[in-house]
């Protein structure tokens, strides 16, 4: 099954993600603020086609502040973000998704009443398809990476577990064919088993050609999977490098993955 976005071309050896072909997603020392308490202090970070990176940080560092400004759900106090090379810090949100900018629900969010084709066909609400062919082709390639929520299809979300449940919230935002998908904490709340699951899909979305920004606070498994990382410390990156170098970085270590 060919994904609906076309996969990216693999990098030559030795050449740096991130840094050598025009960012997908630019973000120039960004900041927000709610109200009088500023929450991010002038951010930087760029996503280039085809990698999947990572924002790690701990309650409270901004994480998802940075989110929901990238989302277009909070306003910018200062700093811009580039879409494929376009200015959209005023864009508004429903715009944004429909340049590709989709982020998957925060805290699951699945319609509880409606069934899981329902909750899946919502996710095409604000990008729709052309051809019923398209619809198609998509619903294959989204049942094709979880094939647990194909067999669910016509459960009501409700009645799902947990893990089902955040399957089903990434699988709504695939339908709307993101060129660059925004997941807030996929892991949280999930057993062990289960966020291993979540990530190795989620490695899978992003090895079929669509490019990802992770907010996480499981350092293991994020790094692991990841092109990129930034280290998110108050609403200040701190420290960016390659995932697996960070994996090993002494600071970090001690910091999110309980060593040192
Ligand atoms: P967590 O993992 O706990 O959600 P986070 O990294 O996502 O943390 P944010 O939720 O973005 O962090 O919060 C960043 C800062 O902004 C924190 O100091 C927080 O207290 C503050 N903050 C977040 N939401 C609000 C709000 N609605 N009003 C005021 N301050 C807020």
């Amino acid at each position: 099954m060919t994904p609906p976005t076309p996969p990216t071309p693999p990098q030559a050896e030795g050449e740096q993600p991130g840094t050598d072909s025009e960012p997908l997603l630019q973000v120039d020392d960004m900041v927000v603020s709610y109200g009088r308490i500023q929450a991010l202090h002038g951010i930087s970070l760029t996503v280039a086609p085809g990698e999947l990176v990572t924002l790690l940080g701990a309650n409270g560092a901004g994480k998802t502040t940075t989110m929901r400004a990238l989302s277009g759900l909070l306003p910018l106090g200062g700093g811009r973000i580039l879409f494929e090379g376009r200015d959209i810090t005023r864009v508004k949100a429903h715009e944004r998704v429909g340049l590709g900018l989709i982020q998957a629900p925060e805290g699951r969010g699945v319609f509880p009443g409606m069934t899981v084709q329902e909750n899946l066909d919502m996710g095409c609400y604000s990008r729709p398809f052309k051809t019923k062919a398209e619809y198609n082709e998509t619903l294959e390639w989204v049942f094709s990476l979880f094939p647990r929520v194909k067999e669910r299809q016509k459960q009501v979300g409700g009645t799902l577990s947990g893990g089902e449940q955040q399957m089903v919230a990434i699988a709504r935002s695939l339908m709307a064919r993101p060129k660059l998908l925004l997941l807030d904490e996929p892991s949280m709340g999930l057993a062990p088993m289960v966020i291993r699951q979540i990530f190795q899909i989620i490695a899978d979305i992003n090895a079929q050609g669509t490019t990802v920004l992770l907010v996480e606070q499981n350092a293991q498994q994020a790094l692991t999977r990841s092109d990129r990382a930034y280290i998110l410390e108050t609403g200040e990156v701190t420290k960016t490098g390659f995932g697996r170098d960070l994996l090993h970085d002494p600071a970090v270590k001690s910091a999110y993955l309980g060593v040192g």
